[in-house]
């Protein structure tokens, strides 16, 4: 049995589609290219946007094209959004929403046998939940984990708590034993992901009433979960998903800079640099807390890549709005900005809002704000000319002609290194080595040579 899976969204759906994978592997199914021909195929779907929502529904689509005997399964928060409006597609035999996705293989292949094309008593299959060896070849230099799922922020343009449901941790004991599977995999980054980041753990205490207790108990068990990952033999780098800015406390930040592992690239969702949208968007911090944590970042690491995501075109956001914004973004001097058009969510608050702004000003201000972010992002790139920097190799790439061994830095700063044939060839690929960096490419990539293996 053949089964292509395609994934829109998050790092946090990328997880889950390789989970879901090394289940279908695990049970003798072959994983092929979303453009083959496959017995079934999964779309781990998107909400966040209008335009996810379509992208979703065109991927079904191919897929039912690819093969009209398929069986094509829809999984994720389209499925979970499309619900609650009551929406079908003749095109989709299943939809499986985010609580069911675990359940999946068992529904796909319920309506395999009543098609009869699968005989389960005719398949080699393994137990469920063992990662399969091809499995762990097959994925990448770096590994995503999710810690938590769903959220009780509630910000007012965002269907992601109606569609993810509430804050919900993992344990301790669950992430290390992934994480140990992983670093004896070979793996040595690790990017923890999640939907709410920054609250994980809290849900072991947290009383909803006590909205108090919720920021303070921020941090204290991501932090007592880093130092853990830390500790696991062949784990070099622990990378943070997105972070919301309550987190970044100077008692924070200060134990953070104490594990080596944790690398300095912090993404902090912004969202708005004025406070008065801030406030319609039902964000709890202003402008100025937000550029309090920025400063405390840079006091405890050298030169952090601070990333963010800015919406544009919010309801009621005015010409003297986005300029704020536009002017705090400069005075952060963010190594990346992430802009969104702001996108209506049937069923949130910012929906029902009066004020919504126009399309072509949504376009205009999503241009003018990401010719800024080129500005910052090359400002950014300009700090590392002459410097040494740890890279680690992930891939060979081709780029204008020529072969480049090509990876990330600590700041996730994407750098090329010549291809030397017998020297740094494709064995170097998930080894960190010291790259001298003397130069750029096309694409923002830049250019060094490489110094000498580091030891791991
Ligand atoms: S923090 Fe806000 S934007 Fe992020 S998932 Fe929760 S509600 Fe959505």
């Amino acid at each position: 049995m053949k089964i292509a899976f395609l994934t829109l969204g998050c790092k946090v759906n990328s997880y889950e589609t390789e989970k879901m994978k090394t289940q279908f592997e695990t049970e003798g199914y072959e994983i092929v290219s979303f453009s083959e021909k496959a017995d079934v195929y999964v779309v781990n779907t998107c909400t966040v946007t209008n335009i996810a929502d379509r992208k979703s529904r065109k991927m079904l689509h191919r897929a039912r094209r690819m093969n009209p005997d398929a069986v094509v399964v829809a999984a994720g928060c389209y499925v979970d959004s499309a619900r609650q409006k009551g929406e079908e597609d003749e095109s989709v035999d299943l939809f499986i929403g985010n609580e069911d996705k675990e359940i999946m293989i068992s529904k796909v292949e319920k309506i395999m046998e009543k098609r009869g094309i699968l005989n389960k008593e005719n398949c080699p299959g393994h137990s469920v939940g063992e990662m399969s060896e091809k499995a762990e070849q097959e994925l990448h230099t770096r590994a995503y984990i999710k810690i938590q799922n769903g959220c009780n922020q509630y910000c007012s343009y965002c269907i992601i708590p109606y569609v993810r449901g509430k804050l919900e941790s993992r344990t301790e004991e669950d992430i290390l034993s992934e994480t140990k599977k992983l670093a004896a995999a070979g793996f040595h980054e690790i990017v923890l992901t999640g939907i709410h980041l920054s609250s994980f753990g809290v849900d072991r205490e947290f009383k909803k009433t006590d909205a108090n207790s919720f920021v303070k108990l921020q941090g204290k068990y991501l932090l007592e979960l880093l130092q853990k990952m830390a500790q696991v033999s062949g784990i070099e780098r622990l990378r943070l998903g997105s972070l919301e800015p309550r987190i970044i406390t100077e008692e924070f930040v200060k134990k953070l800079a104490e594990i080596p592992e944790v690398c300095p690239h912090f993404h902090l969702s912004l969202q708005s640099g004025c406070d008065a949208t801030l406030k319609r968007m039902n964000r709890h911090y202003s402008s100025q807390e937000y550029l309090q944590g920025v400063e405390i970042l840079r006091k405890y690491f050298k030169d952090p890549a601070i990333t963010t995501d800015i919406i544009v075109g919010f309801p009621g956001e005015t010409e003297e709005e986005f300029k704020t914004t536009c002017d705090f973004a400069k005075k952060v001097s963010f190594a990346q900005i992430h802009v969104f058009k702001y996108s209506r969510r049937h069923g949130t608050v910012a929906d029902r809002m009066e004020d919504q702004v126009d399309e072509q000003v949504k376009n205009s201000r999503s241009d003018r704000l990401l010719a800024i972010e080129a500005e910052l992002e090359k400002q950014y790139q300009q700090k590392f000319p002459d410097q040494t920097q740890k890279v680690l190799i992930e891939e060979p790439v081709l780029i204008e002609g020529t072969k480049y061994l090509v990876g990330y830095n600590e700041r996730y700063v994407r750098i090329a290194v010549p291809y030397e044939k017998g020297v740094s060839d494709e064995s170097l690929c998930n080894s960190l080595i010291d790259v001298h960096i003397n130069g750029s490419l096309e694409g923002d990539i830049l250019l060094g040579k490489r110094e000498r293996a580091c030891n791991l």
